[in-house]
């Protein structure tokens, strides 16, 4: 069953997305040459706690971090540590945040210096998949619209989605139903009703679909070592469309359709 929120939920768990989106925001801007993604890790934890915030990540399943680093070839799930981030890398960085009982969760891949053509396009690719996603976000439509909204944007610019890992719905609980594949075929799956809470999160190979788990049994790599991307925001949907819950306070627009967002 999708547990479906309250206009007043809704707003709870926008206060913790926003805290999500500042957060992700503050990291952003700390991915220069040398920092570790231990250190990245450490000013999350911290930022998240000063704003009242738990790490929502902290202990999930025995997860030891407050933030998912991973670098380069590495889709999702990276533990932080002595990696040290260098000229030309990518790096995605997830984050979730529970304030006084209510989950926010994003992501993104974030450039360190120049990471070249193929890393940019990548990027936008992901990211836009993930806008037209939200767009999709509308009471009427279908789960499977959402789906595949990404899928088509990003096959047709010659990119793979990982299909063994989906997004998901979000509220008291950071998974809750359903699970939101980034493929599938639009006008199938449960109707979008007004109150349900996504965190839609395109997971895009530059090569193959395909991905293995490391030896940590978390960080979660592409199978051929090319490049990986990760988008993701918590989105409501609303009589108005989708809102986007994670944003940050710089790129909150109230009732926003699929504009550009913050990053
Ligand atoms: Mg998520």
């Amino acid at each position: 069953m999708i547990k479906r929120k309250s206009p007043a939920q809704i707003e709870k768990i926008a206060r913790a997305g926003r805290i999500v989106g500042d957060c992700l925001a503050m990291m952003k801007a700390m991915c220069l040459p040398g920092v570790s993604t231990a250190e990245l890790d450490q000013a999350a934890e911290k930022f998240i706690r000063e704003q009242g915030g738990i790490p929502t990540f902290k202990g999930y399943r025995g997860f030891p971090a407050s933030i998912c680093a991973s670098p380069n070839e590495m889709v999702v799930h990276g533990i932080p540590g002595d990696y040290r981030v260098a000229e030309g890398d990518i790096i995605s960085l997830d984050v979730g945040v529970t304030l006084k009982g209510w989950v926010g969760d994003a992501a993104l891949t974030v450039e360190v210096g120049d990471a070249g053509q193929l890393a940019h396009r990548l990027m936008e690719v992901t990211e836009t998949s993930l806008m037209r996603a939200i767009g999709k976000c509308r009471p009427g439509n279908r789960l499977g619209d959402v789906s595949h909204a990404v899928e088509e944007h990003v096959e047709a610019n010659g990119f793979s989605v990982v299909r063994t890992l989906v997004g998901h719905g979000i509220g008291r609980e950071m998974h809750e139903e359903p699970q939101i594949p980034n493929y599938g075929n639009p006008g199938t799956g449960p109707e979008l009703k007004e109150g349900m809470v996504f965190a839609i999160e395109p997971m895009v190979n530059v090569g193959t679909h395909k991905v293995v788990v490391g030896d940590d049994h978390w960080a979660v790599s592409t199978a051929d070592g090319m490049l990986s991307a990760h988008f993701e925001h918590t989105v409501a949907i609303t009589a108005n469309g989708p809102r986007v819950l994670t944003a940050g306070s710089a790129g909150e627009k109230p009732g926003m359709d699929a504009g550009p967002l913050l990053w």
